[in-house]
């Protein structure tokens, strides 16, 4: 029963300001339908860990070659180059197992909602003193509504505050079985524009809109969070994106994320194709300058996500 109540977990991140109220640790898991262009986490997208492999931290000592049961790792006796092919790799982390440099890593690791807990209430002082919590986020978290609601059933239980990070893409009526599990919903909104979604994402956007208001209708705490990204969701689709927003009644609070690059290296330990490896980071006047847009609308925005209240 605990095997089956279990995910796999990509990474656990403390101390936590921009990711729901107070100082939280967010947890990621792994998993996700959506394939957002400016995704800043590709090692998260697939339910099943996945090795990450960093040229720039191998010592060439070729201890993985060996150890690779399925030969997708040779040495170049003349240069001592160290050659990787994915084609055959099953992801099993035999090779990491082996590498005392961590160039291999296996990113995920299944975990129960008991050990999650335990990991995560190592801070309970800190989330007890800023009315901060933990908050699940990916990926897309509710590719494990089961696990979801152990681990929340957990913190409910003890008072700990609780957040969701969702892109709303999934079946609602397990999104609203969620609800009341979860003390506030950071709830992604990309693109208006259902072409415009589609092409940047992967998915329409009308599932998502039909989650939105129903999770509205429930009275549900939601800060609706915008992935501010130049060429994608700026200019006029932002405008309709707030046209939208301002017939629903989901109370106003509203994040906007400015784009940024700081996931992009690890496309290259994904051996993943990067599309906006180009794109400029969007600066502080420009989001400044969509913050102010939003205002217009009277939402109440914050640039990144801090100062959400508790
Ligand atoms: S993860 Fe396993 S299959 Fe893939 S390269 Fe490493 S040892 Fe080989
Ligand atoms: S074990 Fe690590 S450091 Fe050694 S050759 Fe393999 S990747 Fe490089």
């Amino acid at each position: 029963m605990e095997r089956e109540l279990s995910a796999f977990v990509a990474n656990i991140q403390k101390g936590c300001i921009h990711d729901g109220p107070g100082l939280r640790t967010n947890v990621f898991l792994m998993g996700c339908p959506l394939r957002c262009k400016w995704c800043q986490n590709p090692e998260n997208l697939r339910t099943k860990p996945v090795l990450l492999y960093s040229s720039e931290e191998c010592r060439q000592c070729g201890s993985c070659v060996t150890a690779c049961p399925n030969g997708c790792i040779t040495l170049n006796p003349i240069t001592k180059e160290i050659l990787f092919d994915r084609t055959n790799c099953t992801d099993c982390g035999a090779c990491a197992d082996v590498c005392l440099t961590g160039a291999r890593k296996i990113c995920g690791r299944r975990m129960t909602p008991d050990q999650l807990f335990k990991e995560v209430m190592k801070d309970e002082v800190f989330f007890r003193n800023s009315g901060g919590g933990v908050t699940l986020s990916g990926g897309e978290p509710t590719v494990h509504i089961p696990f979801l609601k152990g681990v929340y059933a957990k913190f409910k239980e003890v008072g700990i505050s609780t957040a969701l990070e969702t892109s709303g893409y999934c079946n609602t009526k397990v999104l609203l079985e969620l609800e009341p599990f979860v003390d506030a919903f950071l709830f992604d909104f990309k693109a208006e524009t259902d072409t415009v979604h589609r092409e940047v994402t992967g998915v329409s956007n009308r599932l998502i809109k039909k989650n939105l208001e129903a999770l509205i209708e429930t009275g549900a705490r939601i800060i609706i969070r915008i992935p501010l990204i130049p060429t994608v969701n700026d200019g006029p689709e932002f405008t309709k994106m707030m046209e939208y927003l301002e017939t629903l009644d989901f109370g106003g609070e509203m994040n906007i994320l400015p784009f940024h690059q700081f996931g992009m290296t690890k496309y290259e330990l994904v051996d993943e194709d990067y599309e906006l490896k180009e794109m400029p980071e969007c600066s502080k006047e420009k989001a400044d300058h969509y913050k102010q847009i939003a205002e217009s609308f009277n939402f109440r925005v914050d640039v990144g996500g801090a100062n959400i209240s508790a």
